[in-house]
Parts: structure tokens; sequence; C-alpha cells
């Protein structure tokens, strides 16, 4: 290890923090006081539940961070239940992280497109420049450029580097020497955010075991992929305790919904565990499928590598492509907007049965032009 090296990591990272929130404890609601009784007057509850709630789930305010829930994602996750934030979705991780980090019109965020589109969304909320650093569309498929992704960082005050690993829309996933060879040249000048929202569909083991040697690191994980939970909005932030407390002040007083929280909790009892991890293994078997079988459909230019739940395809008439899976009633994403990626859709992996329709759709369509 050299000198450098060794400032750098140990360098304390809520500098990186906007000076102004240093210190800011964030509202304190009625449900954080660690009062004690029987009758509860505190908050302006109604005494009664609702006809509809059978449970009395919601007639209280819930737990700001539901403790069981938490120490179920922290086992999940492998990481301690203080280093864990939950919120609604990692759309909202990302968002409290360009709050917390980047003061406006100043502080920037370094992107390398095509990617999920709401670390963008999110800088232009805040009015954070965004940097970005484009993939390089290779024989192996997209990847990111580290050099190039740190020299911008450096050279343009960025306080956040987002890197989605697997790849939305691209389907590559960094390999831990990549992301802890970053986490540590940003050391000191930039949190390194490495989103994780597909990880359980790739061969890459996930980065959170990483964030002891790297305070500069979060990973973001969520509950909509792999857990098939996405309308409950569950997303995690993990990383080191002090970050996720500065978060935790920055975030709305009750962002987790009892029944949401009850959900999430029961979708992470073994039984559903052991169920969503066959469901990803089936994923993954028909990605290889349809991989194998879009290639070799006339009229597809290229099918990428994908480690996620989708994969991304070049046609050579896009519009055609898309226009004939619609026209059988199958739905996918069009990137043709998306940087590089003009004569590209992204198709998600279904069931067996509906991977065969979006088959049948382009070969009918192959067949009839
Ligand atoms: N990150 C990536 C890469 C995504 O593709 C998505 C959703 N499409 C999200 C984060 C947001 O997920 P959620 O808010 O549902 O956790």
């Amino acid at each position: 290890m050299n000198a450098s090296r060794t400032n750098a990591t140990d360098s304390n990272v809520l500098d990186l923090i906007r000076p102004d929130l240093r210190g800011f404890g964030g509202y304190k609601s009625a449900r954080t006081e660690t009062l004690r009784g029987d009758v509860w007057l505190n908050a302006n509850e109604s005494a009664w539940s609702n006809p509809a709630d059978a449970g009395a789930l919601c007639q209280r305010y819930p737990e700001p961070q539901p403790m069981a829930l938490r120490a179920a994602l922290a086992d999940l996750y492998g990481c301690a239940a203080e280093q864990l934030l939950i919120g609604r979705g990692s759309d909202e991780a990302i968002d409290l992280l360009v709050r917390a980090l980047c003061v406006p019109g100043r502080d920037g965020v370094v992107i390398s497109s095509p990617v999920f589109g709401m670390y963008a969304v999110s800088a232009r909320l805040q009015d954070a420049p965004l940097i970005d650093v484009p993939l390089r569309d290779t024989e192996r498929g997209f990847e990111p450029d580290p050099d190039a992704l740190v020299a911008a960082a450096l050279a343009n005050r960025a306080r956040l580097v987002f890197l989605c690993s697997p790849t939305n829309p691209t389907g590559r996933a960094c390999a831990l020497e990549e992301i802890a060879g970053l986490a540590e040249r940003l050391a000191g000048r930039a949190l390194l955010v490495v989103d994780e929202a597909y990880v359980e569909f790739s061969d890459v083991p996930s980065a959170t075991s990483l964030i002891a040697r790297f305070p500069n690191l979060v990973v973001l994980r969520t509950l909509s992929k792999a857990h098939a939970l996405a309308a409950a909005r569950i997303g995690v932030a993990i990383a080191a305790k002090e970050l996720i407390a500065v978060l935790r002040a920055c975030q709305a007083p009750y962002p987790v919904p009892a029944p949401c929280a009850e959900l999430a909790l029961a979708g992470l009892a073994p039984a559903a565990l052991a169920q969503t991890r066959e469901r990803v293994a089936v994923v993954r078997r028909e990605r290889a499928r349809m991989r194998d079988a879009l290639a070799t459909l006339p009229g597809v230019r290229r099918v990428y590598p994908s480690q996620g739940n989708y994969l991304l395809v070049r046609f050579d008439d896009a519009d055609r492509a898309f226009a004939a899976l619609l026209s059988t009633g199958v739905v996918v994403r069009d990137q043709r907007a998306a940087p590089q990626l003009g004569d590209a859709l992204r198709i998600s992996i279904g069931s067996p049965e509906q991977n065969d329709r979006v088959l049948s759709a382009l070969a009918v369509r192959e067949a009839a032009a």
C-alpha cells in the first residue's frame, strides 16, 4: 500500500457532504422519540383504525426504518443494520445521495451513458452539473473507461460517480477489482455509487464486501427486480454507517409504509427466498436461450452479452422490430433515443412462454418482410 492511498482512504467521508448540511439532524418525528406509554396522544393520529384496515396496520405512523425489515435486509446483503438505509426504491437512494453530496450549481455527478436515466434526473433536479463519460462499445460489449471516469471526476469537482453494475441497459457487470480500483482512486474526492439493481442475475458478486475497505463506496440494492416486489418500493443504500446517518437525516420522516414493510419481510422469509432463487435461475437459463435464439434471427445485428434480466439487441430496422412486437401485444423498451443506441431495443427476460412470443413475433416479421 503506498502513502497516497493510505491518506486517501483514511480521509473522512463526511467531508464530502454538502458543507451546509454537516451536523444537520433532520426532522425529529414523534415516532423517533424513545418514550414509553400505553395512551399515544403525541402524533395527532386517530384513536380508531380505518374500517378497511383490519389488522390496524396503518392507524399509527410506521417505524421510520422498520427494525425487523432492516435486520432481514442486512442479513440478506451481508452488512450491519446501521450500514443500511431503506427507502422508496433505489430511486430514492439515488436522489438522497445527490441532494446530500452536491452543492447546486457546483458539485458534479459523473455517469457513463447509455445508462439508467435517474442519475441524470436527480442531478438535474439538484442543479448538479452532469458529466458524461460514455461507455465504449467494444467486441466484448459496452465497457466503462476507468481512467477517463477518474479524470473527469477530479477535473469537474464531482462528488458522485455512478457505476451501474450490471449496467442497464447494456448488460455488463464490473469485476470487484475494477470497483476497488475506482473507489481507491476517488477516495477523499468523490463517492463511488455502485447500483446493483440487477446483481442477483449476475456471475459477479456484490461489491458490499468492499465497503469496509472503502468508506467512499455506496452500494444500491432493491427488491424490485429479482425479488418481484417493484410495487412495494423497497430499495436500500449500503455504506459506512456515518454516511447512512446523513442520508437518513435528509429523508422524509416516514419513508417506508407499514404494509410495504410487512410484505417485504414476508418476501424475505426462507421459503420465499428459495423461490426467488429458483426464478433467478430460470431467468439466467432463459437469458442464454434468448441470446442464442435472437442472434440467429435475420434482421438482428447484435445481441449484447448480459448479466441482467434483459438483453440489448441491435436491429437492421429497430422501428419495424418494435412495431412487430407491439402488434402482437409484446411491449419492449425502445432505446433508440439513447446515445449510441439508435438501432437498439432492450428486451426484458420474461417467462419461457413470454420469451417464445418475442421470438415468434420477430421471426414472423422477417418472414413477412
Ligand atoms: N437502478 C437501476 C439500474 C434500474 O434499472 C432501476 C429501475 N429500472 C432502478 C435503479 C430503480 O429501482 P427501484 O427504485 O425500483 O429500486
